[in-house]
């Protein structure tokens, strides 16, 4: 049964496609949302950025009490609460996913439960639990996401080999974990873990950790969780796990030489990296291209080789991040109601939530230096910020790229308390295309962690006061 048309049908209800679906709604365009489970957010709110960081927030104030109080004058006797942090976090969920609904209902977003396919350009068929109906439309924006990526050899089963979704919901504390993996996930869910008590040992393909973001930051975020406890071993990987009883025996690889031994853990996590989502969308049957890795193919204006059908978010080629997704929404929308949508891809910040945390924007060193830019760099350590010290906070650094001859901020990164709030000064200094000067002219109040940042681009031109 065709129904009424739509302007715009967004299949997929993450932050790439509720975003993009309120955006159009508000710029006038008869919106539809297609999401094939029965809570809207998708990766992110329901199984990914937020459930972690609820963790992430929930296992630090843990750790903190344990280690970290005594410091500071308290003494406290603590115990763990699994079930009760469990709950707390998929409270945080709830409120998160029923705001989106929330928030369609105030824009006159339609949402439609079911899972969606591509029929024909301007249809879309949606299998629901009340049967199937087909919506009829001008445009159809794909935001369908990604999935964990499995390893070969290495079979999840839900309880024990697991990838992030299960390992947001451990029913115990593991006393021996495995995470094959240094990249976000790895170290995040490594991170809550372990400071909630698991022994954590980390396998890594590449010679260093997070091996996209600056060398020497992912150097001294190594040493600061190794310094916690957990372990690492590089150029190393899995290539087979069985469960044996209540324990997981793990092949463990060495990339150099190719030794193999075998380890045992309660859990073993595999994180390295997720694929786009497009089985049953029927996107590659109506002719969409599809890149060698899976990805939804789109110009710059985010359509597709189709005319009518567009596509943005993890769905898509770049990084894989909730805020990323959730620009190209709003910039394919708007382009297709008539407007300059447009999104910096130079200025998209990454982090790392680990503690410290490290957060990136722009361009590294080895960047700069592959493209053959000067750079100008300046360094600032959070020992000697003094808010940071007030906080009991010594570690990490700030560090500001600029180019030799302009001056203009090429990058920074930021590993310490709170990068993640303090990436965003620089970032948006980047979108203005600001120089490292204008930021050290800028006035930070005192004391605070930004005046680290104050400091580091005061440092780009060799006169930070306080180092
Ligand atoms: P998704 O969020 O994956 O949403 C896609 C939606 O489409 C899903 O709801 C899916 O059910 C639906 N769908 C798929 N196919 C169909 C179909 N045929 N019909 C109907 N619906 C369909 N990013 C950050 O920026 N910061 C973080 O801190 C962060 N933490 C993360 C932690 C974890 C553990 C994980 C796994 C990811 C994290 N990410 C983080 C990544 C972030 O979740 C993704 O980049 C983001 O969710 C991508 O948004 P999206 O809208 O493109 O896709
Ligand atoms: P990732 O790509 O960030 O990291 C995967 C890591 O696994 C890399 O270090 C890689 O070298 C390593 N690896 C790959 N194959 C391996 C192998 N066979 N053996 C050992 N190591 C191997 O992927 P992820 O951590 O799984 O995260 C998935 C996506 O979700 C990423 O794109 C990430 O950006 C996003 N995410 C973001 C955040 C955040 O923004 N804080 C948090 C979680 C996830």
């Amino acid at each position: 049964m065709a129904e009424a048309s739509y302007d715009l049908v967004v299949i997929g209800s993450g932050p790439g496609g509720y975003v993009a679906a309120i955006r159009a709604a508000q710029l006038g365009l008869k919106t539809a949302c297609v999401e094939k489970y029965p809570i809207l957010g998708g990766t992110c709110l329901n199984v990914g950025c937020i459930p972690s960081k609820a963790l992430l927030d929930s296992s630090e104030h843990f750790a903190l009490a344990r280690h970290g109080f005594a410091a500071h004058g308290i003494k406290a006797q603590v115990e763990l609460d699994l079930p009760t942090m469990m709950a707390r976090k998929d409270k945080v969920v709830k409120d998160l996913t029923s705001g989106v609904g929330f928030l369609f209902r105030k824009n006159k977003v339609e949402p439609v439960f079911g899972t969606g396919r591509i029929v024909g350009p301007g249809k879309v068929e949606v299998a629901g639990p009340e049967g199937a109906r087909t919506l009829e439309t001008k445009r159809i924006l794909i935001a369908t996401g990604s999935k964990p990526a499995a390893l070969k050899g290495i079979a999840y089963d839900d309880r024990r080999i697991v990838h992030s979704t299960h390992a947001l919901t451990l029913p115990e504390v593991p006393k021996r974990m495995l995470v094959v993996g240094a990249g976000a996930i790895g170290l995040e869910l490594g991170s809550v873990w372990m400071r909630l008590g698991a022994q954590v040992e980390v396998l890594e393909f590449m010679d260093r950790i997070v091996p996209g973001m600056d060398k020497k930051s992912g150097l001294l975020l190594q040493r600061s969780l190794e310094k916690q406890g957990m372990k690492f071993h590089l150029k190393t990987s899995a290539s087979g796990a069985r469960v044996e009883g209540d324990q997981v025996v793990v092949t463990v690889t060495e990339k150099e030489g190719g030794a193999t031994r075998e380890e045992t853990c309660d859990v073993l996590l595999v994180a390295v990296g997720r694929r786009p989502y497009t089985e049953g969308l029927g996107a590659a049957e109506v002719g969409v291209k599809l890149d060698e890795r899976g990805r939804v193919m789109v110009d710059e204006h985010y359509q597709t080789n189709v005319e009518g059908i567009f596509a943005i978010g993890d769905v898509i080629q770049g990084p894989m991040l909730a805020h990323k997704a959730e620009e190209e929404g709003i910039a394919a929308v708007e382009r297709m109601a008539g407007l300059p949508g447009h999104l910096e891809y130079r200025c998209i910040p990454n982090v790392v939530y680990t503690w410290p945390e490290l957060a990136s924007v722009g361009m590294s060193e080895e960047d700069a230096a592959n493209d053959g830019i000067e750079v100008a760099i300046g360094t600032f350590p959070f020992l000697a910020n003094g808010r940071a010290k007030a906080m009991g906070e010594r570690e990490g650094q700030v560090k500001i790229l600029a180019d030799a001859k302009t001056d203009r901020i090429l990058g920074a990164h930021i590993l310490g308390p709170r990068a993640s709030d303090l990436i965003a000064e620089v970032a948006t200094a980047m979108e203005l295309n600001a120089s490292a000067e204008d930021l050290a002219r800028s006035v930070h109040a005192h004391p605070t962690l930004p005046e680290a940042v104050r400091e580091a681009a005061l440092a780009v031109a060799k006169r930070a006061i306080h180092v």
